[in-house]
């Protein structure tokens, strides 16, 4: 029998003005402190961060409409591209 880790999709809002920032693949529970780039789902527009190889060529992830800094770029295990959110800046849903 294969063992699934439970995933789900959440979606993360602008506190400040409810526009979407990011869909994301979570993995396992607990409280969502970053979001590892590779499982960033969308907006199309985050997708494209995937090319990217280097910490500094990360732009912060910031709310399309407002401008809210939303995640600071930063690195995860050693390797992995990722955001930490800054607290409060967003809400979660799931989708
Ligand atoms: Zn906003």
């Amino acid at each position: 029998m294969i063992r699934v880790m439970a995933t789900k999709i959440i979606s993360l809002g602008c506190r400040q003005c409810d526009n979407l920032v990011v869909e994301y693949k979570k993995q396992g529970t607990g409280a969502l402190v970053r979001v590892l780039i590779e499982r960033i789902q969308g907006p199309k527009s985050l997708l494209q961060l995937k090319q990217i190889g280097n910490k500094s060529d990360l732009p912060p992830l910031t709310c399309g409409e407002c401008g809210a800094l939303i995640g600071v770029p930063t690195i995860y295990e050693g390797k992995r591209l990722a955001y930490r959110l800054v607290k409060g800046s967003f809400k979660k849903t799931l989708s």
